[in-house]
C-alpha cells in the first residue's frame, strides 16, 4: 500500500530512545494527523540492544521497517540507504534521540500542503550540547556558508521533510560522502523552513566522535566548494608579490648603502612560514584527491546484513 508520509531514523547506539520516540511519532502522525505511514529505522551497526527493541516495535506494528547494516557507515550513509528505501509520498529524516521534536511534523506537512518541496527545521537555540559544539558547529555553518555554491541554510540539521520528486533526485546521485543537507538545497524546488528550539538528548550519548565531525565537516566543504583549493594560489601570489618588494631592498641596500643584512632569523621565519603553508596547501589537495579516489573506487555505500518489514514486490534490492 502507498504510505502517505515515510519517516526515516538513523540509529546508532540508541536503545534507550527507540520506544520513546515511536510513541511520539505515533502520536503525531498516526493519532493526530491520521496518515498512512512507514518508519524506516536504519540500524548503523549499533551493537546495543537496538535492533531487539526495533524487532519488538516490528511484531506490534507492520508499518515499521528495519534496514540492519553489517557495520557501523556513517549517519550520512544511514539516511542515504533510508531514503532509498522509501514509499511514501513524502520523507521525514529524524534523529533518534529526541532532540528534534516530531510535533513539528504536523507543522511540516501543512507546509508541504501548500506547495513546498523541502521543509527544512531551523533550530534557534541548541539544548544540551556543550560550549565548544554550538560554537564550532556555528563557526563551520558561516564558513561552509561564505564559500559554498549553494546557499545551504545556517543552523539547519537533516531534520526536515521531503517530497517525492525530491527523495528521488537524491537517490539518483551517485556521489559518497555525502552531505545531505546540501544535496537537498541543491536539488532546489520551493524550499522553506519553521524555526525551534532544539531539545537536549533523551538518553545515551552523542555519537559523533570529534573524528566522525570533523570528516563531516571536511565532505560538507568539499562537496560544495573549490574554494580551499585557491588557497595556494592566493597565498603564492601574496608571498610572491611581498617577496620581490623585499628583494628590491636587498639590491637597494647592497649597491646603494653600507648596511650589510644579518640574515639567520629572516631566513628561518621565512622557511618556517613557507613551509607551513605548502604543507597546509598540500594537505587540501589530500582532501580532494582522497574523496577522488574514493568516488572512483565505486565500492557501495553501504552493506545490508538484513533487512525486515518491506513487502516482497515492493522491495527494491
Ligand atoms: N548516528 C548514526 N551513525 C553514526 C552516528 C550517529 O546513524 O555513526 C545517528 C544517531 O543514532 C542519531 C543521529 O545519527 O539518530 C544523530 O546523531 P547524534 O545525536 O549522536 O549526533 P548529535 O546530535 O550529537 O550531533
Ligand atoms: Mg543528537
Amino acid at each position: 500500500m502507498k504510505k502517505d508520509i515515510s519517516v526515516v531514523v538513523p540509529i546508532y547506539f540508541e536503545k534507550e530512545n527507540i520506544s520513546p520516540l515511536y510513541a511520539r511519532l505515533i502520536d503525531v502522525i498516526s493519532k493526530d494527523m491520521n496518515l498512512a505511514y512507514e518508519i524506516i529505522f536504519v540500524n548503523d551497526g549499533s551493537e546495543d540492544s537496538s535492533v531487539k527493541k526495533i524487532h519488538e516495535l516490528i511484531e506490534q506494528d507492520k508499518n515499521i521497517k528495519l534496514i540492519d547494516f553489517s557495520r557501523n557507515f556513517g549517519h550520512q550513509v544511514a539516511v542515504t540507504a533510508g531514503l532509498e528505501h522509501v514509499q511514501g509520498e513524502v520523507a521525514v529524516i529524524i534523529d533518534a534521540d529526541l532532540q528534534d521534536p516530531p510535533a513539528l511534523i504536523e507543522k511540516m506537512y501543512n507546509k508541504y500542503k501548500s506547495g513546498y518541496d523541502v521543509v527544512y527545521a531551523k533550530r534557534k537555540s541548541r539544548a544540551g550540547e556543550s560550549f565548544l559544539k554550538r560554537k564550532t558547529a556555528k563557526l563551520f555553518y558561516r564558513i561552509l556558508g561564505s564559500i559554498s555554491e549553494v546557499d545551504i541554510p545556517l543552523d539547519t540539521g537533516d531534520y526536515r521533510l521531503i517530497s517525492r520528486r525530491v527523495v528521488e533526485q537524491l537517490n539518483n546521485m551517485p556521489e559518497k560522502n555525502r552531505f545531505i543537507r546540501g544535496l537537498v538545497t541543491w536539488v532546489g524546488f520551493k524550499q522553506t523552513y519553521i524555526e525551534y528550539d532544539r531539545d537536549e538528548r533523551n538518553a545515551g550519548e552523542t555519537g559523533y566522535s570529534l573524528s566522525k565531525m570533523i570528516k563531516f565537516s571536511l565532505d560538507g566543504i568539499t562537496s560544495f566548494s573549490t574554494f580551499p583549493l585557491k588557497i595556494a594560489t592566493i597565498f603564492g601570489l601574496l608571498i610572491s608579490g611581498v617577496s620581490f618588494i623585499y628583494i628590491l631592498r636587498i639590491i637597494y641596500l647592497k649597491y646603494f648603502t653600507e648596511k650589510t643584512i644579518i640574515g639567520w632569523s629572516s631566513i628561518m621565519v621565512s622557511n618556517l612560514f613557507l613551509g607551513g603553508i605548502i604543507l597546509l596547501t598540500l594537505g587540501i589537495l589530500g582532501e580532494y584527491i582522497g574523496r577522488i579516489y574514493k568516488e572512483l573506487k565505486k565500492r557501495p555505500q553501504y552493506i545490508i546484513k538484513e533487512k525486515y518489514g518491506f513487502d516482497e514486490d515492493n522491495d527494491n534490492d
